[in-house]
């Protein structure tokens, strides 16, 4: 053999061991994700963000050891869609699924996160809150609560999953992360790196806190009330004086603990007669003005809230555990969500679906050793949608089709490029509960217009000197110049993201049914 030919032939040899080894080494680097998401869980009410109603020490622990986004917004506040958005990178319109009540089944079928990673050789399990109700598609293993509306009992709740449908015991924060633990003691001994959609129920409506926390209830304890908790919305849009979130009117005894829990076992209905009997022997002996009943409805609410948080935050700190003893924080990233937030007495409300900021911004932390400088903050304007393309960039997976968001991962880089965004909302679910009319909008850096297009109906705001969506800006003169550009600015967002002219349909009775339960609830 000719000198120079072996010479090539070892060249060609070593390149492709190196080769081989860079696959090897690539494949061994991809991150393990764990995605802690709750539910309705408002950026008020975490302390990584500072003044919050609850201490997290738990999730604090992921704001420390990674980044803290403070702009991080939803594209249509409301359960399902929300979780749509985030398996698919796409707005409601784009994945089929834009409300809760209508929509039916979400189509997994389509392109997804879970999908794009279990092709891409990931271990993948989604444990927890579903609420899309079709089976789990992309998932190696799902085991999701389950009931008629897949929202699942606090406490002693059903499980779905490949094998059926069972019943635990237990509350279910704790349920839920005994399970996720008990699949990522098998995912961590494999090869292949994991994902994991780790999905609490908790703390969403009606709010049940977990065992330790009706032991350490405390009936004495008051939270600060919001400025605008006794808010007179007359006068106001249509779309705000005709909502129907106003605590003092629709919030239910079982909201706020008058009645007994549901689907308590009786030693379960013990703890919480002790937690909660007194309070409300008092409350129904007193004779209280309405502005005071309103008050301690609006405490009980909250504190019920924010002991549900601490009944998670527990549970969370649990998982987090689990990852560092078994040495897996260097090579998993770790991210917490909700799929919106939540009005805590703003405007006299609870819930959410509005593109205010209460309801629309959602806390996003998130954790990847060496890749997030620890203990950081971010104020670019982001967005569920980006979800999924972040991960699979993570990941080195790249979308088949195009995705609506963008990576996050840019803004981790030592000199990050200047981030510009605009972002797009849109709230279909009306006739709906609550009755919040279906609006569009674009958030810039610095406004925010809203279109609610049922009463064509306008509302501007200044985020920088109306941070909380007070003082509606539309109409006045001197605005003429910046709605015009918010108006340009949104129609650019709604031709990009191809949004349909028209709705799609309602079924006929869907608006009379909701006002008939609505009622119900009421009553009971
Ligand atoms: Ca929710």
């Amino acid at each position: 053999m000719q000198r120079w030919y072996k010479q090539r032939v070892f060249q060609i040899g070593v390149t492709l061991v190196i080769m081989g080894c860079n696959l090897l080494a690539s494949a061994a680097e991809r991150p393990n994700i764990v995605f802690i998401f709750s539910d309705d869980h408002a950026v008020r009410a975490v302390s990584a963000y500072g003044n919050s109603l609850v201490e997290t020490p738990n999730i604090d622990r992921i704001a420390a050891g990674g980044v803290r986004f403070d702009r991080a917004y939803v594209g249509n506040a409301i359960c399902g869609p929300s979780r749509a958005t985030l398996l698919t990178g796409m707005h409601s319109h784009a994945n089929g699924f834009y409300s809760n009540e209508w929509s039916g089944p979400f189509d997994g079928e389509q392109q997804t996160l879970s999908s794009l990673l279990q092709a891409s050789g990931y271990q993948t399990a989604v444990i927890g809150k579903w609420h899309l109700y079709s089976d789990p598609v992309g998932f190696d293993h799902w085991d999701i609560i389950d009931n008629a509306f897949e929202q699942g009992t606090y406490y002693n709740p059903s499980f779905r999953s490949a094998a059926g449908v069972e019943e635990a015991t237990g509350y279910v924060a704790d349920l839920v992360t005994d399970k996720s633990i008990a699949w990522l003691e098998q995912a961590k001994n494999e090869s292949r790196p994991f994902f994991l959609l780790y999905n609490h129920k908790t703390p969403h409506r009606d709010w049940m806190p977990g065992p330790q926390e009706l032991r350490d209830w405390d009936e004495e304890v008051k939270f600060e009330e919001p400025d605008t908790l006794f808010r007179n919305l007359e006068g106001l849009t249509q779309a705000r004086s005709e909502a129907r979130m106003r605590i003092e009117d629709y919030i239910t005894d079982n909201d706020i603990k008058l009645s007994m829990g549901r689907n308590l076992t009786p030693e379960q209905e013990a703890l919480w007669r002790q937690a909660f009997a007194e309070g409300n022997r008092q409350y129904e002996e007193a004779e209280l003005t309405a502005e005071e009943d309103l008050r301690w409805k609006y405490q009980r609410y909250v504190k019920s809230y924010a002991a549900s948080i601490k009944s998670m935050d527990r549970q969370i700190g649990r998982l987090l555990d689990y990852l560092e003893s078994n040495g897996l924080m260097d090579n998993t990233i770790v991210l917490y969500s909700s799929d919106q937030g939540f009005f805590l007495g703003e405007n006299g409300w609870f819930d959410k679906r509005w593109m205010d900021e209460v309801s629309s911004q959602v806390p996003l932390l998130m954790e990847w050793k060496g890749h997030i400088k620890p203990g950081t903050t971010s104020d670019a304007l982001v967005q569920n949608i980006d979800f999924a393309p972040t991960l699979l960039a993570a990941a080195g997976v790249k979308p088949t089709t195009p995705m609506h968001g963008v990576s996050l991962l840019p803004l981790f880089e030592p000199e990050p490029k200047p981030w510009h965004r605009d972002l797009y909302y849109h709230f279909y679910e009306n006739p709906g509960f609550h009755g919040v009319a279906r609006h569009y909008g674009v958030r810039t850096e610095r406004y925010k217009l809203v279109y609610y297009y049922q009463n064509d109906e306008w509302e501007l705001f200044d985020l920088v000197t109306d941070p909380a969506d007070q003082v509606n800006l539309y109409g006045k003169p001197e605005y003429d110049a910046i709605t015009k550009d918010l108006k340009q600015r949104l129609a650019k967002l709604r031709a990009q993201y191809q949004v349909p002219e028209t709705d799609p349909e309602v079924p006929w009775y869907h608006g009379p049914a909701i006002r008939a339960v609505e009622q119900l609830m009421k009553w009971m």
